[in-house]
């Protein structure tokens, strides 16, 4: 091979570990990805409702991936500029650091064993303490009650705690404490901000929250920018810096380039995830989202992001196609939605599991509206999809709203995103730019241009913003009185879903 080509080779590894599998996406200096591998592990369910990880199998498979990504495309060692790590977040682990095994399995962000040392958390009066102190509402979802957990229900954990003999971590904190033989024991602003335990004013572990939960502090790890070097681990004969960490949905908004306040990234999987970059001044919503810090490149403090989700996006489709066979893939959702024509005046409100953020109704159930005898099938497809938009839409007005931002784009990804119908929805119904980039590995690439900053492969933010390369732009087009309608309607029809599982004023 050409020196000079061989010289100006770069390469970026960033492993994705996510809920179901472990990835590595390898990228050039280009930010164009080379090779992906990834596999599959075990999900375990003890009981209903409760969801764990081996963690030594989380570590071995995603070490395996990523020396097989390597094998695969060819690359040398001392062509790997640096190593980003993104993950599934508030996922929780305990280990003993002198065996350096786990005491317990990593309990997942799904699990919701913890929801009554929530109950209690709220009864105690800590609701308030901790939206201002953590910007997240009290929940099962975040790490604190699942240590807490573990200390409580494994033997001898506590006092094991209380010596200094155990360490907590998140899936990126395990995965650079193995990865470096131990030397490492660190996370990341973004990661530290979904345990329920970090202040993130005042950036540091919050005393009142771990005494309160009785977690010992010295468990915890130094928290670091998510750009910046966290240590090194050997690939081969070569050591290599582990120099981007940032949880999954902050990684995206990062890799979608939102990095001025107001922009937003709207990821569209089996539930949507919505996050708006709001800068470095921390805005606390009065409509029921959470308020958490973005990924932050070398260069100070922190930016905040504002973060909502939808439980149910493309799992309505998976809905239309494994429960109502309307549809065999749902890729054909788009054809049929457009096939309808208009939505006919059917609205489908998706409340399978309730109504999260701005209603917070838990007693709503799914319910579709406006059914006539000349309701076809074409239409529910399409009030399905349209419904996807509306809660996206809800989130996106919530946010607009907190900061008193008007939504200038929203950049978007996820498996539903590559439906064109919904994009365009969704751009008519927000009036605003929907723009959707060809990379469909925003997650990972945002760990790797977290790991390319810290370490040189690129300058700054415009420079990766030049590295940012658009598929599809889709522009709104509904007139305004339209929009206003369609609105009314879809904000009637959730009115009127709410409740519907509330039965206690059933006389029996
Ligand atoms: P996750 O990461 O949550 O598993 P993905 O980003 O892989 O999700 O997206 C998968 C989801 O997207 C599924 O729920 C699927 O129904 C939906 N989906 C995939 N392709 C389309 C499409 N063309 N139109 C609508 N929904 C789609």
């Amino acid at each position: 091979m050409n020196r000079e080509i061989e010289k100006k080779k770069r390469y970026i590894i960033a492993l994705d570990q996510g809920t179901t599998s472990s990835r590595v996406v390898i990228f050039d200096n280009y930010g164009k990805v080379v090779t992906i591998v990834q596999k599959e592990f075990k999900q375990i369910y003890p009981r209903p409702g409760w969801v764990e990880h081996d963690p030594m199998e989380i570590y071995a498979s995603q070490s395996s991936v990523m020396i097989e990504a390597i094998a695969q495309c060819g690359i040398r060692p001392y062509h790997i500029q640096a190593v980003g790590i993104t993950n599934q977040r508030e996922t929780t682990i305990v280990w003993d650091k002198n065996t350096g095994k786990p005491i317990y399995n990593a309990i997942l962000w799904q699990c919701r064993r913890t929801a009554p040392i929530i109950e209690q958390t709220i009864k105690d009066g800590l609701s308030d303490y901790i939206i201002k102190t953590t910007g997240l509402i009290p929940d099962a979802y975040f790490s604190a009650t699942k240590i807490k957990w573990i200390l409580d229900h494994v033997e001898g954990a506590r006092a094991k705690a209380e010596k200094g003999d155990l360490l907590f971590g998140t899936v990126d904190t395990w995965l650079m404490w193995k990865l470096t033989n131990g030397r490492v024991f660190a996370t990341d602003y973004t990661n530290a901000s979904r345990t329920m335990l970090y202040d993130i004013v005042n950036l540091r572990w919050d005393k009142k929250l771990c005494d309160y939960y009785k977690i010992p502090m010295k468990m915890l790890p130094e928290v670091k920018p998510s750009s910046s070097i966290f240590g090194t681990m050997r690939i081969f004969d070569t050591e290599v810096p582990i120099a981007g960490v940032a949880g999954d949905q902050q990684a995206a908004l990062f890799g979608q380039t939102c990095f001025a306040p107001g922009e937003m990234k709207n990821t569209y999987g089996t539930g949507c995830f919505l996050l708006m970059n709001i800068g470095n001044k921390i805005c606390h919503s009065k409509n029921g989202l959470v308020t958490t810090i973005a990924a932050s490149s070398v260069d100070g403090k922190p930016d905040y992001a504002l973060e909502g989700s939808v439980f149910v996006g493309g799992a309505l489709i998976q809905w239309l196609r494994d429960e109502m066979h309307f549809i065999l893939d749902a890729v054909d959702s788009e054809y049929f939605a457009i096939k309808s024509e208009s939505n006919n005046g059917v609205y489908m409100v998706p409340a399978f599991t309730g109504l999260g953020a701005p209603y917070w109704d838990m007693y709503s159930r799914g319910t579709i509206f406006g059914l006539t005898r000349g309701t076809t099938r074409e239409n529910i497809i399409r009030a399905c999809l349209e419904s996807i938009a509306y809660q996206v839409n809800d989130l996106a007005t919530a946010m607009s709203k907190d900061t008193n931002q008007p939504i200038t784009s929203l950049k978007v990804d996820g498996g539903a995103s590559k439906n064109s119908f919904l994009m365009q929805f969704q751009s008519d119904i927000t009036n605003t730019k929907v723009i959707r980039c060809q990379t469909k590995e925003t997650t990972a690439l945002g760990a790797a241009f977290l790991a390319g900053l810290a370490v040189g492969t690129w300058k700054n933010k415009e420079e990766l913003k030049k590295l940012y390369s658009i598929d599809s732009i889709f522009e709104p087009h509904m007139e305004n009185k339209l929009r206003k309608r369609y609105l009314y309607k879809w904000h009637k029809a959730v009115k009127m879903c709410r409740g519907w599982d509330d039965d206690s004023d059933l006389d029996e």
